[in-house]
């Protein structure tokens, strides 16, 4: 298929060449590269019509939908950007999210009626529209408000540095930040699988199916979907992360390739059906957002018998940069520990403190440059000079190291370090350790103020059922394996991790009660 300069573009190109084919299918509505292209033309004349004009924001708060994509792409069609907010905020966490970025347009789904009614007072100005008919009585419908307009297209101009989407990250060390990523992002993105020496994992086809199973308020949902309507293949858009349903998907659907996190692949591969189905059809597990421990991929590959491919890359690096290919995947390969390589076009170094780059096997902060890399942080000139540096680098927060073949190992995000009597001291490390022993469900490790040391090692441990292992029993098997100042100093038992929507676990929730009134040090 033909690159375009832009997304909209994009939309207006596949509906010429794979016009009839579909684009997306969500549970039982499908909808044509054509129709996805007037209907994309009606909403940004809906849009317009509104008064909602080139360069503002518009928010999402709702489940994976075919209207959200129709929302997405007919914004890019008025110049207007898409903010989709991640449904499982508080309140007034969403209220924070819709005023920043000042939208005068929130659209819901029509599980957040009530929510979005508790903070009605807080968004003064905005107007509601629902994307269930008469969902909410007193908000517009959304299918009548679009359908007021007609499909010609509006022909806004647009050029490679404007802003296609404000998706805003994780917040796993802190608050979420909006990233804004322009036009020429995603046509890099959208290139680096469409290149003759692509490789193959990474090439689409026109009859690939793909299932966008990942939260669209993510890069690993957004981004997905973005490229596999690119390429002009077919996107099967699940509601919210089901492994119940997933496999369903793959049944029906014949799905050819996805992406997962982690913690939404080992929900996959437990339920009993997986061990006895037939994934022949399945060619790539794309996996990522967060490591993967080693006994999980080893059941996945057993199991799903497909190609698998890591991914490292963060929303401001409009996802992938990094990428380990299904020929490292084996088992006793020292790569197959690593996220891989950089993808072509990207360059990547390890930093010192200073900034300086360091020679293969030295750790320090990982930092890339390429076209993939974001325009800003919206609305944090502070953060966004602190990332995105003048020369074009950009810091990504993670620590790590490359070997000689330039492959990249992540240790840890650097302000999760734990520094114990000068030592550095990555909490992953840690917590693989921990995990291998075999009462241990999952373990969280942190660094907790010590007079002595500077920070001390914990550990926060979930048991099995009905295991018995005590504190003592789990410091003194992690001392066999690992240096002993690495070992946890103590352990603390809980019923489970907090987590975010992507399965990271947050930990600086489990540092907060330990340094209440103390500074812990910045990095
Ligand atoms: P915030 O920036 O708000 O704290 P976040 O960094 O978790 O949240 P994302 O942009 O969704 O938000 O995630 C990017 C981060 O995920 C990376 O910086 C890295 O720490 C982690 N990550 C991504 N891919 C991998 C991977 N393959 N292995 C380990 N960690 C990964
Ligand atoms: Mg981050």
């Amino acid at each position: 298929l033909q690159p375009t300069a832009d997304l909209a573009d994009m939309v207006r190109e596949r509906a010429r060449s794979r016009g009839n084919a579909v684009a997306y299918e969500f549970e039982g509505r499908l909808t044509s590269f054509a129709e996805f292209d007037i209907k994309t033309n009606k909403v940004a004349n809906a849009l317009i019509a509104m008064g909602v004009t080139k360069g503002n924001r518009i928010a999402y708060l709702g489940k994976n939908s075919d209207i959200y994509f129709e929302l997405l792409m007919g914004a890019v069609k008025a110049g207007v950007v898409m903010a989709p907010v991640n449904w499982r905020l508080a309140g007034p966490e969403v209220a924070f999210i819709v005023d920043d970025c000042k939208a005068p347009v929130l659209f819901v789904g029509p599980e957040f009626i009530t929510l979005v009614r508790q903070i009605r007072d807080k968004l003064p100005g905005v107007r509601t529209i629902i994307t269930t008919e008469g969902g909410a009585p007193e908000w517009q419908d959304f299918t009548p408000w679009r359908e007021a307009q007609n499909g010609s297209d509006p022909e806004v101009p647009i050029s490679a540095t404007d802003i296609a989407m404000q998706l805003y990250t994780s917040g796993t060390t802190g608050k979420p930040k909006g990233a804004m990523l322009s036009h020429s992002n995603f046509k890099s993105l959208l290139e680096a699988g469409g290149a003759a020496d692509t490789p193959d994992w990474n090439k689409w086809t026109t009859d690939d199916v793909s299932l966008i199973a990942m939260p669209i308020f993510h890069i690993g949902g957004s981004g997905w979907g973005v490229v596999g309507l690119g390429h002009g293949a077919r996107s099967v858009i699940a509601r919210e992360f089901d492994p119940t349903k997933v496999l369903d998907f793959f049944e029906t659907f014949g799905i050819t390739k996805l992406f997962m996190v982690p913690a939404a692949m080992q929900f996959v591969v437990r339920q009993p059906r997986a061990k006895t189905m037939d994934f022949s059809r399945l060619k790539y597990m794309l996996y990522g957002a967060s490591p993967i421990p080693a006994a999980l991929l080893k059941e996945c590959i057993e199991v799903f018998k497909c190609g698998f491919v890591q991914l490292y890359g963060m929303t401001e690096t409009t996802g992938t940069i990094v990428a380990l290919p299904p020929e490292d995947h084996v088992e006793g390969l020292e790569r197959m520990r690593s996220a891989g390589k950089a993808l072509a076009g990207v360059e990547l170094a390890i930093l010192d403190g200073d900034g300086k780059p360091l020679p293969p096997r030295q750790v320090g902060e990982i930092a890339t440059r390429s076209d993939h890399n974001m325009s800003g942080y919206w609305n944090l000139p502070e953060a966004t000079a602190a990332t995105l540096r003048s020369d074009g680098w950009l810091r990504t927060g993670d620590a790590g190291y490359m070997d000689e073949d330039g492959y990249l190992y992540i240790h840890d995000r650097i302000k999760d370090m734990i520094i114990s009597g000068g030592e550095n001291i990555y909490p992953a490390e840690v917590e693989s350790a921990v995990c291998d022993h075999p009462d241990v469900a999952e373990a969280a490790v942190i660094g907790v103020p010590d007079n002595k040391w500077g920070e001390a090692v914990k550990a926060i441990v979930v048991m099995k059922p009905g295991k018995q292992a005590t504190a003592t029993d789990i410091i003194n098997f992690t001392r066999e394996r690992i240096a002993g100042y690495k070992t946890p100093k103590s352990v603390e038992f809980i019923p489970a991790l907090p987590r975010n929507p992507s399965g990271k676990i947050l930990r600086r929730e489990l540092r907060e009660p330990f340094w209440a009134g103390k500074d812990r040090r910045v990095n």
